[in-house]
């Protein structure tokens, strides 16, 4: 029997994976589909301290810390950039916007600077087209490839004596009393376990009912789009004042961009590619407001289109937590858009709440209970890079 058990296999349940094994527990994780299938894979991969909420930074800024030397320590290649994140203003009131974001975050310490006009944009990024008029520059921010990120934590768990269970989808969490004692898989078969990690993304709620648990989401569509490999031009990540657009150049040279948050109107559980497959006009769109950003793109051979969903909570944080009511769970949910890049940190706090270890962080921002009695937002959120 494994002392942890968790259900889902992305950047969130497989960087906790790696922590548990590595300290010398034994965990198996659960993937319904293979290891980042949903958000892990869908992101456009920004490592992004910039534009987070107070809350959150402490863990976006430990995270870059890990991201720095994860490729040695998980013995893989993430593809992490520490090139910076630029945030673009189109218009004078965009600009507005981007000085007030600069002002605050250097409030809370961040080293982040305001480029004003072509030629300061120009020193950091020359491929930034000549409409836009004024930036923020934070070069701590990066980005990395989320499919070989996330398979590195795996392999990295796998190596420490994790067991990772791909094509088992987690249909019911057992329970006694007020206590999880593990999980039964879609084929029926039932795993007990001292503790259970939920990291399922926008498929929390659905695992989280039936334990008398509410965890309010709204899932929104983002359209992603891929180019193929182009010679480098882009070192960033950008996003735009309004949130409406967010791109970056991969280490193979691919273009990757995405749209704003968008409606969704189906059901989490029913989700399949074809419900998520992006309207010609969002790509249109889409392309039709990153040309001025990054010209490059409007020349490039388009690769590959895809929609992803968001799990956004109430206040856009999410609900990490041990003290749900319901003992031997742990809830790793709803990062609203911005969970890839402190995924290695999420990791860790999973452990530590599973392991019964004092987390390094204030973990009451995101507790479940913070929740009660709020429902699903219906204003779209943000989404930066
Ligand atoms: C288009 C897009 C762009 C984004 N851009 C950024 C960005 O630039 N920077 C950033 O930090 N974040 C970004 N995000 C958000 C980020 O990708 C997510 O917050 C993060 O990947 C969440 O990881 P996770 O492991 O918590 O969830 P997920 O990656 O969604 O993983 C959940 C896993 O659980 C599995 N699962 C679900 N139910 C079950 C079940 N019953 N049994 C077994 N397995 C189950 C799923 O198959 C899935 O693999 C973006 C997201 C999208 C969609």
């Amino acid at each position: 029997m494994p002392e942890v058990v968790i259900v889902g296999g992305g950047i969130s349940g497989a960087a906790a994976a790696y922590e548990i094994a590595r300290a010398g527990h034994s965990v198996t994780l659960f993937e319904a589909r293979e290891l980042a299938a949903m958000a892990s894979g869908w992101t456009l991969g920004g490592v992004r301290q910039s534009g987070r909420d107070p809350a959150e930074l402490p863990l976006a800024r430990a995270a870059v810390e890990r991201w720095s030397g994860l490729d040695e320590e998980l013995g893989a290649a993430t593809g992490y950039r520490r090139k910076g994140n630029l945030r673009l203003a189109r218009t004078e009131a965009e600009a507005e916007i981007i000085r007030n974001l600069v002002s605050d975050q250097r409030a809370l310490g961040l080293e982040i600077e305001y480029l004003a006009g072509q030629e300061a944009i120009h020193a950091v990024a020359p491929a930034i087209g000549p409409s836009i008029l004024a930036a923020s520059f934070c070069p701590g921010d990066g980005h990395a490839d989320p499919v070989p990120s996330t398979r590195a934590f795996a392999a990295a768990a796998v190596r420490h004596g994790a067991v990772i269970r791909e094509g088992t989808p987690v249909r019911a969490l057992l329970r006694q009393g007020e206590r999880v004692t593990g999980i039964e898989t879609a084929s029926g078969e039932r795993i007990e376990a001292d503790r259970v990690v939920l990291a399922t993304g926008i498929h929390a709620p659905e695992l989280l009912a039936p334990l008398g648990l509410s965890l309010p989401l709204a899932v929104k569509r983002v359209c992603v789009l891929q180019t193929v490999p182009l010679p480098p031009v882009f070192e960033q990540v950008f996003g735009v004042a309004n949130a409406d657009a967010a791109g970056r150049q991969e280490v193979d040279g691919r273009l990757r961009v995405t749209t704003g948050i968008g409606d969704w109107p189906h059901e989490p559980a029913g989700w399949n590619a074809d419900s998520l497959a992006p309207r010609t006009v969002d790509i249109a769109t889409l392309i039709g407001r990153v040309s001025p950003i990054l010209p490059a793109i409007a020349e490039a051979g388009l690769a590959r289109v895809w929609g992803g969903l968001i799990d956004l909570t109430p206040d856009a944080l999410p609900a990490i937590d041990a003290r749900t009511g319901i003992e031997g769970l742990v809830l790793a949910a709803g990062f609203s858009g911005h969970g890839f890049g402190i995924g290695p940190v999420t990791g860790e706090i999973v452990a530590d709440l599973a392991l019964g270890r004092q987390p390094r962080f204030d973990l009451s921002p995101f507790e479940l209970g913070r929740f009660a009695g709020r429902s699903a937002p219906a204003a779209p959120l943000s989404l930066h890079g």
